[in-house]
């Protein structure tokens, strides 16, 4: 086993020589999906471990694929994993002219798909990698170019989050067997890269049906992982090989907790009306003094669904007065007051407290926003005592999307 950390995963610098440094004594390499994150990955390997792979991911342009080779006059144990056929172009042209040998690996398209919520490039329609076709022309290239010994890494990715073990022992086996067709091919295969989707149990729940959890511990998918290339190798008689993995989330996920404090929260406020205060209904205009006898001997009667109705009128009808001229601030607040109570008294009322946060500093938060990305949140004062309150966190600025309300 010889894995690689997907920069996309998490690109803070700090982040990536930190994995580049530990992983070291292990072989453990870097994947980059575009030009910046090569760049990245290059300057962070050279102090890692020489075998350590770096798997060059994404579209590829000549510019791209020239740094991957440049990788290898460095030392560094690039491949270049080509995602469209058009790139095979390139790097037999620039590998020709730049006098290097490169590793080239490619990224099959598998049929087996992910429908889950992080899965939609995966199957034959998904955005990226090679098809059947595709692959057999590439290697009938390679081969013409007396470059088919340079092929030696298969790629896929099933998508994020790959729910279940039985999807991924599905999928890992449709590439196992495309690994021994290249082999018979006469690729010189060595490494299998079956690329991220090691889920994370964002919601606890340990649940193949969430899209924010799986049903499985890191033992079983490494053990689902081996079974299947296990299977299909023997089934072949093709040599083991090098079982490579790009998880993401699952390297990164936990490195870091971010504290923060609730500047403020807004509790709902409960106004006692006083019967005073509502004097002026009995005494202003019929409509409203019929709502309010209403839900009066709604309230007496005990009956809350037509509590709810009247309440609503009564507002209704006071803010149309508010409107005409006919009642004050003050008089409006009042109903206001009186109505909450209403619902209070009868147990409909539903207090959500704002918290008040400051979320500027969460660098992530788009992805919730953009992707429905869970980040678990937990309160670490009082655990003692039982959670009762509803509350929404709510950013410090004036954006009404920057509040959370699931965590
Ligand atoms: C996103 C991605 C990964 C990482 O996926 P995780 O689910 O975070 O493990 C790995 N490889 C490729 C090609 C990706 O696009």
């Amino acid at each position: 086993y010889q894995g690689v950390y997907p920069v996309k995963g998490n690109q803070d610098r700090f982040v990536v020589e930190d994995i580049v440094k530990f992983g070291s004594s292990f072989r453990f390499g870097l994947e980059a999906g575009s030009k910046p994150e090569i760049l990245l990955a290059m300057s962070c390997l050279c102090k890692g471990n020489p075998d350590a792979f770096l798997v060059c991911n994404g579209f590829k342009d000549a510019e791209y694929i020239s740094l991957a080779l440049l990788g290898r006059k460095l030392a560094l144990n690039t491949v270049i994993v080509l995602e469209q056929e058009e790139e095979l172009d390139l790097v037999i042209e620039l590998s020709q002219k730049m006098n290097v040998r490169p590793v080239i690996g490619l990224r099959a398209k598998l049929r087996t798909k992910h429908s889950g919520h992080f899965g939609s490039t995966s199957g034959e329609k998904g955005k990226f990698g090679l098809t059947t076709t595709q692959i057999v022309r590439v290697v009938r290239k390679l081969s013409q170019s007396g470059m088919l010994d340079r092929l030696q890494l298969l790629h896929f990715h099933i998508g994020s989050q790959i729910p279940s073990t039985s999807l991924l022992s599905d999928g890992v086996a449709e590439a196992a067997q495309l690994y021994c067709e290249l082999v018979r091919l006469g690729a010189h295969m060595k490494v299998i890269d079956i690329g991220g989707g090691l889920g994370i149990d964002y919601d606890g729940s340990k649940s193949g049906e969430s899209d924010l959890s799986v049903a499985y511990s890191l033992e079983e998918y490494a053990e689902a992982v081996v079974a299947s290339v296990r299977f299909v190798c023997d089934r072949s008689s093709v040599k083991h090989p090098v079982i490579c993995s790009e998880s993401g989330r699952a390297i990164v996920s936990h490195h870091s907790v971010l504290i923060f404090e609730a500047v403020s929260a807004d509790k709902p406020m409960v106004h006692q009306a006083t019967p005073d205060d509502i004097q002026f209904l009995l005494e202003g205009d019929e409509e409203a003094r019929a709502n309010y006898e209403d839900l009066y001997a709604a309230v007496m009667r005990g009956d809350h669904e037509s509590c709810l109705l009247y309440v609503d009128q009564l507002k209704q009808r006071c803010v149309e007065g508010f409107k005409e001229g006919v009642l004050s601030i003050e008089q409006l607040a009042s109903v206001d007051g009186l109505c909450e109570w209403v619902l209070k008294a009868i147990g409909a009322s539903d207090p959500v407290h704002t918290y008040n946060i400051n979320l500027s500093v969460f660098t992530s938060i788009p992805d919730l926003w953009g992707i429905d990305q869970l980040f678990p949140i937990v309160p670490i004062h009082k655990l003692d005592q039982r959670p009762g309150t509803r509350a929404i966190l709510s950013d410090l600025t004036c954006d009404s999307d920057g509040k959370i309300n699931k965590f």
